[in-house]
């Protein structure tokens, strides 16, 4: 969290600095199958993130330590273009990727049915085009329909949010300034239809009261998320029953 804290965040009007209100979402596109070669895949705008999604498997999980007996091995590769933020990002692997990798693979593991395919490995690469704040969470949500697209077997789609304070207040959903210099950022994602939380990180300050507010903005956007996830998957597997007459 920054602390320049001559940026006014939320405006007399009560409006955040990109004019929306605290607890609107910045606008979400999602659409499947947009690479041929992989098995399943996805695109996600999510206010100005832009984020490429492909999934491979299941397929023999290699090397062979890797197999495990019981059940899949969920593996999640997040990744930043050089070329998708301000300041030119060396490329490969750091310790803010490696740690967003593993903590997407844990929440994907908890929706697929990893159980029905024993000794091998489901790879979903997370490629970061563009990024805006709120990448993991975009990443997460998008990787979640492509593993769907993917015809993997799922107990629900993962569907996630963050929350956060800035300006004093808790908004929904923060933007680039608000996570640079705000006091407090929490990405929440859960299983869409029992909410169980399969993700939850917190930087900065917020007390009990503002964490709960936090929690119920991101509940009713991840209904409104999960929508849109559910319109991307439909929008391509929904059959026209009228062709087949009467
Ligand atoms: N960011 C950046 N350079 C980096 C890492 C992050 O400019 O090396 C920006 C990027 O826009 C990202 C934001 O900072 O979306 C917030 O990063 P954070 O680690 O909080 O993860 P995110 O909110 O994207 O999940």
């Amino acid at each position: 969290m920054g602390t320049a804290s001559d940026i006014k965040l939320i405006g007399d009007d009560g409006l955040r600095l990109d004019g929306r209100g605290l607890d609107e979402l910045r606008p979400i596109k999602m659409e499947i199958n947009v690479l041929n070669r992989a098995d399943g895949s996805s695109y996600i705008e999510w206010g100005g993130n832009k984020i490429m999604v492909a999934v491979y498997g299941p397929r023999e999980a290699y090397p062979k330590h890797n197999q495990d007996i019981n059940k899949a091995f969920v593996r999640a590769r997040y990744n930043m273009a050089a070329f998708s933020v301000d300041e030119r990002k060396r490329p490969g692997p750091d310790r803010r990727s490696q740690e967003i990798s593993k903590v997407l693979s844990e929440a994907l593991e908890s929706a697929i049915m990893t159980e029905l395919f024993p000794r091998t490995q489901i790879d979903v690469f997370i490629e970061v085009l563009q990024a805006d704040a709120g990448t993991r969470i975009a990443g997460l949500t998008a990787s979640s329909i492509a593993v769907a697209a993917a015809g993997i077997p799922m107990r629900d789609l993962v569907v996630g949010c963050t929350a956060g304070k800035a300006g004093g207040k808790v908004v929904l959903d923060l933007s680039k300034d608000e996570d640079n210099f705000g006091e407090a950022d929490l990405p929440i994602a859960v299983l869409a239809r029992s909410k169980k939380i399969v993700l939850m990180q917190m930087d900065g300050d917020m007390t009990l009261e503002e964490i709960d507010q936090a929690h119920s903005m991101i509940f009713s956007a991840t209904d409104r998320i999960y929508q849109i996830q559910r319109e991307a998957l439909e929008s391509k597997y929904t059959v026209d029953a009228s062709q087949w007459g009467e």
